[in-house]
């Protein structure tokens, strides 16, 4: 074969649940075009359990598996173990380039060992920004990095492009998608649709008569006071609201599960469950009434789901939800999420104004463009 029409191979990188979500659809895309693309999928699994799921529900075979994941291991232990990790993956196959995807630290690290290799690098999901350095921590500074050590970005939108030219990233390398989370959702929908049995394993949803609040909380800048505060809003607005249900799957932090289960066990119309895999959590989403959530991931797909979403951070990197009127930054104050919460709860007019703003991350196709212009320019 000769070296113009050689097969290109490309190593995809991911460690976490959110990352190996969003990189499905890319992954499926360079199977389909195994005829150009031989590719070989690595992970760190800074997550465990909950990345392997995602991995089962789409069939995705590993070629690597760091398996890194430690109990209290800090972001910086894990990035000094990722790097050598990664190091000896891109040394042994020697791809033509690497694709990572958001802001983890193995993002970060499979960016930086690529680059010391001279392995050009493809960002999905590049450009987003809260510009304050510890919020969130350390993934604001993990992307900003990832940038400048890329050479192609792919933009979700229009916010995240302008973002990257503003940082002096040349305006050639930009690409804009759209979300590849969008993707995996729509794909996610279809199979719910043709075979409908989730709702078995959630007997209170049958209560149609009662507005089921879905919670998602696990951010590292929530951990012990606003996570406190999150937990006493959800109580209150429980015994105010009886027409209320609040489904929580709870993520398996002890920071996380220790504080929501001493506040929340065995209260009346409070759920607190395990951390669902992706199919059964899009299920779970599109039978809410509302959606609070402290994640990134989630406000995209509620977006695109019709859900009113209360973002329980300070900042968010996704503004472009909270200005297309799909989502409110409420922050972590008890009073402020139990004040929005209501409003939704009683206020038609807001709540259809939410509820039927415009999604802005994409219109489920990005991964088939990420691999259309890999094609073109690799
Ligand atoms: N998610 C899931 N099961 C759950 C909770 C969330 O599959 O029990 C999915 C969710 O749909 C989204 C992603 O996990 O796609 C978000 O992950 P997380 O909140 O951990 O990370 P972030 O998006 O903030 O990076």
């Amino acid at each position: 074969m000769s070296k113009a029409n050689k097969k290109k191979k490309v190593v995809v990188v991911f460690g976490t649940r959110p990352e190996a979500i969003k990189l499905v659809p890319v992954v499926k895309q360079l199977q389909r075009n195994s005829s150009v693309f031989e590719t070989v999928v690595c992970t760190t699994a800074q997550h465990r359990e909950m990345l392997d799921e995602v991995l089962d529900l789409f069939d995705i075979k590993l070629q690597y598996d760091l398996n890194l994941m430690r109990r209290n291991q800090g972001p910086l232990d894990f990035t000094i173990k990722g790097l050598a990790g990664i190091k000896k993956i891109l040394e042994r196959e020697n791809p033509d380039f690497i694709l990572v995807q958001g802001d983890t630290a193995t993002t970060f690290v499979a960016s930086l060992a690529a680059f010391h290799q001279r392995i050009p690098i493809g960002h999905i999901e590049a450009g987003l920004r809260t510009n304050d350095k510890y919020n969130p921590f350390p993934e604001e500074i993990n992307r900003r990095l990832t940038s400048h050590l890329a050479d192609f970005h792919f933009a979700p939108t229009v916010r995240a492009k302008d973002n990257l030219i503003s940082e002096n990233i040349s305006k050639a390398s930009i690409f804009l998608t759209g979300n590849t989370i969008i993707d995996a959702l729509f794909y996610v929908l279809k199979g719910i649709k043709k075979n409908n049995n989730c709702c078995d394993k959630f007997p209170y949803l049958k209560d149609k008569s009662k507005k089921v609040i879905l919670v998602t909380a696990h951010r590292r800048e929530n951990f012990g006071q606003p996570l406190q505060n999150i937990v006493s809003a959800l109580k209150k607005i429980v015994e105010r609201n009886k027409d209320v249900i609040v489904v929580y799957p709870v993520h398996p932090n002890p920071n996380v599960k220790k504080n929501v289960d001493k506040l929340l066990a065995d209260i009346e119309r409070i759920h607190l469950i395990v951390p669902l895999n992706y199919a059964d959590f899009v299920y779970l989403m599109n039978q809410a009434y509302l959606i609070l959530t402290d994640s990134g991931g989630v406000q995209e797909e509620a977006s695109s789901l019709g859900k009113p979403i209360l973002i329980m951070r300070d900042k968010t990197e996704r503004v472009e939800a909270v200005e297309a009127g799909a989502a409110e930054l409420v922050g972590t104050n008890v009073n402020k999420i139990i004040k929005f919460v209501e409003i939704l709860l009683n206020d038609a007019k807001v709540y259809s104004r939410m509820a039927k703003a415009v999604n802005p991350f994409g219109d489920g196709a990005a991964a088939e463009k990420i691999i259309k212009i890999l094609k073109e320019r690799i």
